[in-house]
């Protein structure tokens, strides 16, 4: 089962101004081949699928910790993307629907995230195709459930960079940062994984694409917290994941140097930004004065 905890894994910094087609460009890591509800409906199915949990351990805690990640992660994409969408927020309650107000919203590149979604993120990727089941591997068998987690995320590698190349905002820039720096501790805990097992170095044809983290302004701050020699296990429950990314193993050459680290538990993370209504497009509308006295008072009630 599992536990909610109201924060987002980071912090995420304010966009300057409302950038749908940013926005857009990030739906690529939330609904895209490569993205996080791929991660994460890969992990999460191979963990609940997996045979022999007792004597693979070590093998299920790994899986089912990295599983825990990857549903923070689809939690940050989807709040970067709303973020861009909304911008820093400037809601109007007297909108003039007579007016046209959202006329530029025609030219936006996922116009149904504005039409359908007030904005929201979707699991869609970048030009609106469905995220499906297709996207998930689960075979049974260990090994290429593995190999298929390490080209999966050295694929969500590729993906985060080439996004990263396409954005100017600082929201959309920090998800892609830190995203790249857990991602690479998922590439190399999988190849840890598959050499434990297979005796293959396949740690040694990290990092793929071949470019260091060093390369990046906005992976810097978690790098020099030693994020990438971290793997958290988001519980109590998953503590044998250190038979596998263990003190033993050290960063991948080209990240600062380090023993690599199980954290029983989770990152500090950042606050959960508050999205302000978006009045003209009747969100969260019915009579906005009224709910918020309404929810108001039940808060109060509450504590
Ligand atoms: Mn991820
Ligand atoms: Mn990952």
């Amino acid at each position: 089962m599992f536990m909610r905890i109201d924060r987002l894994q980071a912090e995420l910094p304010q966009p300057k101004r409302p950038d749908p087609n940013a926005a857009a460009a990030l739906q690529e890591l939330l609904g895209g081949k490569y993205g996080e509800m791929s991660t994460l409906g890969n992990y999460m199915f191979q963990s609940f699928n997996f045979r022999d949990k007792s004597k693979l351990r070590p093998f299920y805690s790994l899986v089912s910790s990295i599983f825990a990640e990857e549903l923070g992660h689809v939690e940050l994409v989807s709040t970067g993307v709303a973020m861009l969408n909304n911008g820093p927020g400037d809601p109007t309650p007297d909108v003039d629907v007579s007016k046209a107000p959202f006329h530029d919203m025609q030219d936006i590149r996922l116009a149904g995230s504005f039409l359908s979604n007030g904005g929201g993120a979707m699991p869609m990727n970048s030009n609106a195709a469905s995220w499906n089941m297709d996207m998930v591997t689960t075979t049974g068998n260990i090994i290429i459930d593995l190999l298929h987690n390490f080209h999966l995320e050295c694929g969500a590698r590729l993906h985060k960079l080439r996004v990263y190349e396409t954005l100017t905002d600082p929201t959309g820039r920090e998800v892609c940062g830190y995203l790249l720096v857990r991602g690479s501790v998922h590439a190399h805990a999988y190849a840890l994984a598959l050499k434990k097992l297979t005796g293959v170095a396949i740690e040694q044809m990290l990092p793929t694409p071949n470019i260091n983290l060093d390369r990046i302004p906005e992976c810097q701050k978690y790098l020099q917290e030693g994020s990438h020699r971290r793997l958290y296990t988001f519980s109590q429950d998953y503590p044998e994941s250190a038979g596998v990314w263990s003190n033993d193993e050290v960063a991948l050459p080209g990240d600062p140097p380090g023993n690599l680290e199980v954290v029983d538990g989770a990152p500090e993370g950042g606050k959960i930004p508050e999205l302000d209504g978006n009045y003209g497009a009747f969100a969260p509308n019915y009579k906005p004065e009224e709910i918020f006295e309404i929810a108001s008072k039940l808060y109060k009630k509450s504590r």
